[in-house]
């Protein structure tokens, strides 16, 4: 079954994914900005961290944390821009799978689903 959003409707998930894409961009600056920061620290005076071999372990576990964030939050980032591209061609709250609506409930929660539950589900089982 088909139903059209109403213009109203795209608007206010236009706006929810707009504020997250915002809130998201700020997100990945601050923490690329955290990143260089720690490489920075760490290209300085390496005498000064020789003393603490046990902090390194955790300090490059802690990097690759930030950046496994950071690569999530790119990937929800491209989501976002998606869902706005499909809202300017008309395609937006519908299905890429089966080309059936997405539930205004799902939406609201994940305006940026490409697919529907059902399709989502047979996707990641
Ligand atoms: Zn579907």
């Amino acid at each position: 079954m088909i139903k059209k959003l109403k213009k109203s409707e795209l608007r206010q998930y236009e706006k929810q994914l707009l504020e997250e894409r915002e809130k998201l961009i700020k997100e990945l600056e601050y923490e690329s900005g955290q990143i260089s920061k720690t490489q920075l620290e760490s290209s300085g005076d390496l005498s000064a961290y020789s003393n603490h071999m046990a902090d390194q372990g955790t300090e490059t576990e802690r990097r690759e944390i930030t950046s496994q964030i950071l690569s999530t939050r790119r990937e929800a980032l491209f989501e976002i821009d998606r869902a706005l591209q499909k809202i300017n061609s008309g395609k937006f709250g519908l299905c890429e799978k089966c080309g059936r609506s997405i539930s205004k409930r799902r939406l609201k929660f994940v305006p940026q689903a490409r697919h529907c539950i059902k399709c989502q589900n047979q996707t990641n089982p």
